[in-house]
């Protein structure tokens, strides 16, 4: 992860021991997403708490080597996983819980979103990417829950701002469905494609803008940070989120800090930092 001042708002899981899914099914839902969906083995301990909730995703290289990660993930049980063999060593990445159903066909169903980068064919893709576009029902994977990252604010009264490329969409989709229903405010995510847009059931009073990039060779967030900069900062308190590519999580941040917003009401993460040609 890139930069960030996560630890700030966070609010910790309620279990943060490793759990393993299945995939159940995979689904493509828009030309630069895939979603998959886990059940089966420890989903029903899963504590879905809304917004965006995040977890570390274990992607299994070979056979066993899901058997070979540890329990939960303090510094030294990270040193014992980066000790792992390469050929056996799990690939790890974060994802964004998109949704969580108690009550699915099987039993409890989570859903993830996964944006489909680059081509696997020419080495721009990356592992998570490629197994989101590939993997089959009964796949195994491991899930360790990390929490919130944008805990709600006490002040209802505050408007909210949210930005975010396409891989903080699945985020800001949950902020939005988790927030009050009388919450204010704007959200500008930006999509590589039109058909990207997902419905969302936001609050009335928050306007979800999206913004398509028009340049598909510019780096990802940057139209949605020209579009956050270019409007007049709402006035009176308000609470701001930014997360996706490094350069926007940053860029969003200066442009609020700068403006006088007070550091404490701002979340920011890099969720990825792009290739700089
Ligand atoms: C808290 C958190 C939550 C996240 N939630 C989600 C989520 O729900 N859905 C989601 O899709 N992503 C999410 N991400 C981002 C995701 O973890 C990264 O995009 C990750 O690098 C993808 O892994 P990979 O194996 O596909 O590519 P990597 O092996 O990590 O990277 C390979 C190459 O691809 C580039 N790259 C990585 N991601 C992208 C991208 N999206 N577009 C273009 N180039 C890219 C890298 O710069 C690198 O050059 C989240 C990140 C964090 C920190």
């Amino acid at each position: 992860m890139a930069r960030t001042n996560a630890n700030e708002g966070r609010v910790k899981p309620v279990d943060a021991t490793l759990g393993t899914m299945h995939v159940l099914r995979r689904e493509r839902i828009s030309p630069s997403f895939a979603r998959v969906t886990l059940g089966g083995g420890d989903v029903a301990a899963f504590r879905y708490l809304g917004f965006d909730q995040w977890f570390r995703l274990f992607l299994p290289v070979s056979e066993a080597s899901l058997s070979r990660l540890p329990a939960t993930l303090d510094t030294f049980a990270y040193l014992r996983y980066l000790a792992i063999a390469k050929t056996d060593r799990p690939v790890l990445r974060n994802y964004t819980v998109r949704a969580y159903r108690p009550d699915g066909p099987e039993g409890p169903e989570l859903d993830v979103d996964f944006v489909l980068h680059g081509s696997a064919a020419e080495g721009t893709s990356g592992p998570a990417a490629t197994w989101a576009e590939t993997c089959a029902a009964g796949d195994a994977v491991g899930i360790l829950d990390e929490g919130l990252m944008c805990a709600p604010p006490a002040d209802r009264s505050s408007v909210a701002v949210l930005v975010g490329d396409e891989t903080a969409v699945p985020a800001a989709m949950g902020i939005l469905e988790s927030m009050p229903r009388d919450a204010r405010g704007t959200a500008y995510l930006e999509i590589p494609h039109p058909d990207d847009r997902q419905s969302v059931d936001a609050p009335e009073g928050v306007d979800v803008r999206w913004i398509v990039r028009e340049d598909a060779a510019a780096v990802p967030g940057a139209a949605a940070l020209s579009a956050l900069v270019a409007d007049a900062l709402p006035a009176g308190p308000f609470y701001a989120w930014a997360a996706g590519e490094q350069a926007l999580a940053a860029g969003a941040r200066r442009h609020w800090v700068s403006g006088g917003v007070p550091k404490n009401a701002i979340r920011f993460c890099g969720y990825w930092k792009a290739r700089r040609h």
